[in-house]
């Protein structure tokens, strides 16, 4: 990104214009949060409902009093530790606050974000960046300019091409608008990250015993058109010959080193990291990849249970969703 990029967007940020941006988790579709015109073209473009909130973003957390009040004691221990950084926090909002911003409720999310582009662009234009994903409602994120290229095109705007995400998955979201504080959707910084350092019990989304999503909380998001699979380790090779007995392209993300044995024209593998931080940086990337490469399945193998792997987890149940396919219990 050169002085002139930086100028050139945050003059079509002030004419009320998006300018997609990278940040350290996926890449934003951004425009000024305080001007309600500017918001619904993010709407537009994304084509996502109005009643869906959308996070703000800011330069740092001195400015977070533009955005909420009154601001929890709470909210200050964990902007200090963890902003700039993958957690956003969803607050009382003040009452200038736009309710195109909010969806029309009584509260904002606003974060900082982590990334030398991201914070240069927030600088330089000094106010509040209203910024979803850079991707249709309920597609996958991007992590690369490309991506955002591939699927919006020249409705996109401009975009700031700052590498591939380092995260790559959507920031932790907390909300501490009532007693307790709770989770509303999980990311890199983990919900014990969360509990040390306010020193008290924290609620979530919960998983249940089976792995399946607690209901209600779920929406059809973040998913590959090609329908998705989520299968155990031992039924993934024979739901791949299955597919490939149907006539059938699969596309596989193994975590166990013994996928090559596949080795055909009718499947396409990632192998991917069993560090969760790794896997999670790859995971949009290698969905994109195989959404493009004409499979008709995507099976994913099960990711552990583990917390570290929660975000992952979160966005795989939401991946499967609209089709009503399963989760593999643990036996
Ligand atoms: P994203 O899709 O990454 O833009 O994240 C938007 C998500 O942030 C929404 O789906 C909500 O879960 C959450 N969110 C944003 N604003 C609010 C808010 N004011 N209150 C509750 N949740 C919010
Ligand atoms: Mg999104």
């Amino acid at each position: 990104m050169t002085p002139d990029d930086l100028e050139k967007a945050v003059a079509r940020l002030d004419a009320g214009l998006t300018v997609v941006f990278p940040t350290e988790t996926v890449y934003g579709l951004g425009a000024d949060a305080s001007n309600p015109e500017a918001v619904k073209r993010i709407y537009a473009i994304k084509g996502r409902p109005a009643d869906h909130p959308l996070i703000v973003h800011i330069a740092s957390l001195r400015q977070l009093d533009s955005w909420a009040d009154p601001i929890p004691p709470e909210a200050w221990r964990l902007a200090e530790r963890f902003w700039p950084g993958p957690l956003t926090l969803v607050l009382p909002r003040r009452r200038e606050v736009s309710g195109t911003v909010t969806g029309g409720r009584d509260t904002v999310a606003v974060r900082v974000p982590d990334h030398p582009v991201a914070s240069a662009r927030l600088e330089t234009f000094g106010g509040g960046l209203a910024a979803p994903s850079a991707n249709r409602f309920g597609r996958l994120s991007p992590t690369t300019a490309r991506h955002v290229q591939e699927e919006l095109g020249e409705e996109a705007g401009m975009i700031l091409e700052g590498g591939p995400c380092r995260i790559g998955v959507e920031s932790t979201i907390v909300s501490l608008v009532g007693q307790t504080p709770l989770i509303l959707r999980p990311g890199a910084i983990s919900a014990g990250q969360i509990r040390e350092v306010l020193g008290r019990e924290i609620g979530g989304p919960s998983e249940g015993l089976t792995g399946q999503p607690a209901p209600g909380g779920l929406s059809a998001h973040y998913a590959p058109k090609t329908p998705l699979e989520v299968l155990s380790a031992a039924s993934l090779p024979g739901r791949v010959f299955q597919v490939i007995r149907a006539g059938g392209k699969a596309g596989v993300l193994a975590l166990t080193g013994d996928a090559g044995r596949f080795g055909s024209d009718k499947v396409a593998i990632f192998l991917m990291s069993t560090r969760a931080e790794d896997y999670g940086r790859d995971f949009y990337a290698a969905l994109h990849l195989l959404d493009r490469a004409g499979c008709d399945r995507l099976l994913v193998e099960r990711p552990p249970g583990a917390e570290e792997w929660s975000a992952v987890r979160d966005r795989l149940r939401r991946a499967l969703a609209p089709r009503s396919a399963t989760w593999p219990s643990e036996t």
